[in-house]
């Protein structure tokens, strides 16, 4: 462009962008404009997460920073929900509808990274926030409190309610939470992840669940007196190979992935133990379940040919999340009126040294609003408890660019962009896109009917059960 024209072009993005701040309405100017007045202390609760990037159920601090926030902003708080002393309800308001945002905040081990480019852990072997859940928890409670000052207001009738869900990276949360009944009478639910583009999320996840199968033998000195034992390790191994031959038997959409968690000690003492822990993976939970029976009657065959015991115990597994299209629709609108995410040359510079530094090719940032997408047949692989929740309620999903485009996920290079401006950036586009579609959704009724009704269609005849052991959830002690 040349200079002459410059002042005219500058002039036009003047008018074009107070148009577009004009066909805003009121309500939602007024949830952005929240946004911005506490950015700074959304900021701070999100860099206190992750400084403390505690992992799953041990996130006592950063449960605590969150709920005490939303306490003092006049949030009634309920801590400890579903037996977990992480899991916490913050809700303002009275009556239907009542509009329901995730808020997770656990971290991942050995992560540890400072908000650089070059990898160095802020602490040794520490946990590091690799899925940037610092900033999940953090933007979610931001999007609420913007609800609750209109609520407060009285522009806005209803309850607005901020789930705390702890353990997403481990035993998943929310599915606790969702058995312990408390999603039962919510109209609508939205959560976001971290990602390195902004879009309403269309696709779906892979359903899982996580089994720990056990082997008991008999152990003897494995050269006097061989004859005498019974090898749980060999069991394991069987199972092992049964598994990768049913591979060929499945479809191609099915996952199938295992450890080895216990299998002797020495080489000269049979193994009297031995564990193996494997996750089945479909894109739906009806096609889960048919091979987990394949996989518990390997469970026996295998125990049978090592002349052992065996036993199949349940840990986790998640629902497929269910799409909703109504809902995505409407995030989409309003992820297009916040507008997309700008970064100066600096953050570029950033997201390029840090991904050349990881082996990766550098592809500057993405802070561009992408178009609706079409649904796939099969989820990518990957697996989320916000699933459930979707089982349960219609949800809605945003994914917000927080890392530079094409960057590892679960890696140090989240951990560093997730604490600095561009996990900030991407954070406070979150805040605003979420709470800009809640007005929607406190405001127009059709579209929560809307909503409901394809909820009721592609739930189809499904009946949630949570996917648990009985018991309360494996606490560890602090
Ligand atoms: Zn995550």
């Amino acid at each position: 462009m040349s200079k002459k024209h410059f002042p005219f072009f500058l002039c036009l993005i003047t008018i074009i962008s107070n148009l577009h701040a004009q066909n805003i309405p009121e309500n939602k100017k007024l949830v952005m404009a929240s946004v911005d007045k506490h950015h700074q202390e959304l900021i701070n609760l999100s860099d206190s997460v992750w400084k403390f990037a505690e992992i799953a159920l041990k996130e006592t601090q950063s449960a605590k920073i969150l709920a005490d926030y939303a306490e003092k902003n006049g949030f009634n708080t309920r801590r400890g929900v579903a037996e977990m002393p992480s899991a916490f309800i913050a809700e303002y308001g009275s009556g239907k509808p009542i509009i329901a945002i995730l808020g997770e905040f656990d971290a991942l081990p050995g992560l540890s990274q400072k908000a650089q480019t070059t990898r160095e852990a802020l602490k040794i072997d520490a946990p590091g926030h690799g899925c940037g859940h610092n900033m999940f928890g953090a933007a979610s409670l931001g999007a609420a409190l913007a609800i609750k000052e209109l609520i407060a207001a009285g522009k806005l009738k209803g309850t607005i309610r901020f789930y705390g869900t702890p353990a997403e990276e481990d035993i998943g949360g929310k599915i606790y939470m969702a058995r312990a009944g408390l999603f039962n009478d919510v109209d609508v639910c939205l959560d976001w992840h971290p990602d390195s583009e902004n879009k309403a999320g269309m696709q779906s996840s892979q359903s899982m669940v996580s089994y720990m199968v056990e082997f008991k033998g008999k152990s003897a000195h494995a050269a006097a007196d061989p004859w005498n034992g019974r090898s749980a390790l060999d069991a394991a191994e069987f199972f092992a190979h049964g598994i990768n031959y049913l591979r060929e038997h499945v479809h191609p959409s099915v996952r199938m992935h295992y450890v080895f968690k216990k299998a002797g000690d020495v080489p000269n003492v049979i193994p009297a133990e031995a564990s193996v822990w494997i996750w089945l993976r479909d894109s739906k939970r009806s096609g889960v379940a048919a091979v987990e029976k394949r996989m518990r009657e390997i469970a026996q065959g295998a125990a049978i040919m090592a002349g052992v015991e065996s036993s199949v115990r349940l840990t986790s597994g998640d629902y497929e999340l269910l799409v909703n299209e109504t809902g995505a629709k409407a995030l989409q609108a309003n992820m297009e009126l916040v507008g997309p995410i700008s970064y100066t040359p600096e953050e570029i510079n950033f997201a390029n040294q840090i991904m050349k530094e990881y082996g990766s090719e550098p592809k500057g940032m993405n802070g561009a609003i992408k178009p609706l997408e079409t649904t796939k047949e099969d989820p990518e692989g990957g697996s989320t408890d916000v699933g459930d929740v979707s089982y349960i309620v219609p949800e809605i999903s945003l994914l917000a660019t927080t890392a530079p485009f094409k960057a590892p996920w679960h890696s140090w290079v989240v951990v560093a962009c997730g604490g600095m401006s561009i996990g900030h950036k991407g954070m406070l586009f979150a805040a605003k896109s979420l709470s800009a579609t809640m007005v929607d959704l406190f405001e127009n009724e059709k579209l929560r009917q809307d909503m409901r009704k394809e909820f009721d269609k592609r739930k189809g005849n499904e009946v949630w059960k949570a996917m648990l052991p009985d018991g309360p959830p494996p606490v560890p002690l602090q």
